[in-house]
């Protein structure tokens, strides 16, 4: 393993059976991807007009972060925003990069509902690509569980988790799939659950594709959230615009269950292993241990289903909903709706 400096983790090829190669698309591909891109690009060209959101109408505050997409920054337009650059890459095809980009923003324009970030426009007229969403104010759920080091409530626990899986569920019912479900990702504004960043993948990959050819950039944190036919399809080496990880919604499901297992425990699985390691038990089948899961049969069960092997025997989110729902709730548990009071706390 090396690193390139840039917070990512280099995982060298070799000649092995199971070499790991990386693969990068040039847009979101089917089987005709640029061809197939375009023409849909150009039909909806019109609807996205209204989408639009010129440039210069953006007022560009401080940095808030730096993520795969590249930075973001907190913004004014028509009030407080989030603003996603995307910064094209020179040595692409900047057409292909165009009309992928327009693709995300297409779907984008589809999602409205509560527990998902509000998308608001795009800058699409290059140099200048960005996606303005709602800010949110409150911090992710990476922050309250690995940084803040929170104890939730067990009620609490299911309060956030019902809502991430009701946001899950209605971008799958709009034929999305998020592709990067990660705490990171998830946002507790305003006592209540917002998910970001879905469908964007695809776009992040134009932005840092990895040039080098016998090697793997793995983001810190990314691959415990990796089902393992993704883990088992993860190849070193830029074969950009050639083929597409196996991402879908049951693997949506698989990443849901690693945010479980990290409401539950406040931990990330496999955690101390190495990348090699977690891609060769992962790719195998070879689960995180559940033993330091403090929660009933139930509660496992959830986890158990969602990181099932194969695709076919994980739940959809409705089913994931209604399992959740059933777990045993303690007296003074209140309803979905009640405002999750995330204080500092252990379960009694
Ligand atoms: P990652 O998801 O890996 O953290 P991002 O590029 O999505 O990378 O985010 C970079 C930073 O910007 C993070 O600190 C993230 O919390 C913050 N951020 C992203 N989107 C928003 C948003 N809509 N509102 C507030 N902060 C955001
Ligand atoms: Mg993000």
């Amino acid at each position: 393993i090396t690193s390139n400096g840039s917070d990512k983790t280099l995982v060298g090829s070799n000649n092995s059976e199971q070499t790991l190669l990386g693969r990068v698309d040039s847009v979101d591909s089917q089987d005709d991807p640029l061809g197939h891109s375009f023409k849909r690009v150009n039909s909806l060209s019109v609807a996205l007009k209204e989408w639009d959101i010129p440039y210069e109408q953006l007022q560009i505050g401080d940095p808030i972060g730096t993520g795969r997409f590249g930075a973001v920054y907190k913004g004014q337009w028509h009030g407080d925003v989030a603003i996603k650059m995307l910064h094209m890459d020179p040595d692409t095809d900047n057409q292909a990069q165009l009309a992928a980009f327009k693709l995300e923003v297409a779907m984008l324009r589809k999602t409205r509902h509560e527990n998902l970030v509000l998308f608001m426009g795009a800058c699409m007229k290059p140099p200048h690509l960005a996606i303005v969403t709602s800010l949110c104010k409150g911090h992710s759920l990476y922050t309250y569980i690995h940084v803040r080091k929170e104890k939730f409530l067990m009620n609490k626990i299911i309060i956030i988790a019902q809502q991430v899986a009701q946001g899950m569920g209605y971008l799958h019912a709009k034929g999305i799939v998020h592709k990067d479900l990660k705490t990171k990702n998830i946002f507790i504004d305003k006592d209540k659950v917002v998910i970001s960043d879905f469908g964007l993948f695809n776009v992040t990959k134009l932005c840092h594709f990895n040039r080098r050819t016998d090697e793997l950039q793995i983001p810190p944190g990314w691959l415990c959230y990796l089902s393992p036919e993704i883990i088992r399809s993860l190849q070193a080496g830029s074969t950009y615009g050639k083929s597409d990880l196996p991402f879908t919604e049951k693997s949506d499901v698989y990443a849901f269950g690693t945010v479980w297992y990290e409401l539950l425990t406040g931990e990330w699985p496999f955690k101390n292993f190495p990348p090699e390691c977690i891609i060769w038990k992962v790719g195998r089948g070879v689960k995180q241990s559940l033993g330091n899961i403090v929660g009933s049969r139930d509660v496992k069960d959830v986890l158990i289903m969602c990181w099932s092997f194969h695709t076919e025997d994980r739940p959809k989110f409705s089913q994931i909903l209604k399992a959740i729902y059933r777990l045993p709730k303690k007296p003074f548990q209140r309803s979905p709706s009640h405002p999750i009071s995330l204080s500092r706390s252990a379960d009694p």
